[in-house]
């Protein structure tokens, strides 16, 4: 079997997708990263894709090919380096090295980082809002209460505004959220609540 079969065999369209940062629904349709979509209108197959928008079709290698810019050979390369397949009959490769994507535009990996913290964001709040209520109407809020209140309904129609939008209007946003440290500090309060649940954690396992 060439590198090439090998690899169509080995890596499915989705694990590849998500191996270089495209965040896939059940569904299999995810925005097309080939041209300016506002909607999800490429469709991830098992072996081969299609994008119902600028209608760029391929399989695997053909997909990482356009994604990186290489030839079908390097793309074929680069996917067994990544994912510890044989590229030669006979060769051994160690482990999948785990490789940034460096012909992706910039704004995109923003827009990736930026929906990854505000989903996780917004999932936080909600807990936020059950977990930090006041028993009673006396009590003293909790500031994490208090943020629940305020911020839910901005960061859902962020969400919202990015997954709508256009490119364009997606991109001055993210840049807005960036400059002005927003995506920073709920990164922040990310990185503080999950220190918070390991810490509780132990003190259930001590109790
Ligand atoms: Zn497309």
């Amino acid at each position: 079997m060439s590198v090439f079969e090998t690899i169509k065999v080995d890596v499915t369209l989705r694990q590849a997708a998500e191996h270089y940062g495209l965040r896939v629904p059940p569904s299999g349709m995810t925005c097309c990263p080939f041209h300016k979509d506002r909607h999800p209108s490429l469709k991830l197959n098992e072996d081969y894709f299609f994008c119902f928008g600028c209608g760029s079709a391929g399989d695997v290698i053909d997909f990482t090919a356009r994604l990186f810019g290489l030839s079908c050979y390097e793309a074929a390369q680069k996917l067994a380096s990544d994912f510890g397949i044989s590229a030669e009959p006979g060769q051994v490769t160690t482990g999948a090295s785990k490789s940034k994507p460096p012909q992706w535009h910039q704004s995109r990996l923003d827009e990736l980082r930026c929906r990854r913290v505000l989903t996780d964001y917004l999932h936080l709040l909600k807990e936020w809002k059950i977990r930090y209520a006041p028993p009673t109407p006396e009590d003293i809020l909790d500031d994490r209460f208090v943020a629940s209140c305020q911020q839910y309904d901005r960061i859902a129609y962020l969400l919202d505004f990015l997954t709508h939008a256009s490119v364009e209007e997606r991109d001055s946003t993210i840049a807005a959220l960036l400059a002005d440290g927003s995506i920073a500090s709920w990164e922040n309060c990310l990185a503080e609540d999950r220190k918070e649940e390991r810490r509780r954690a132990k003190e259930t396992e001590i109790a």
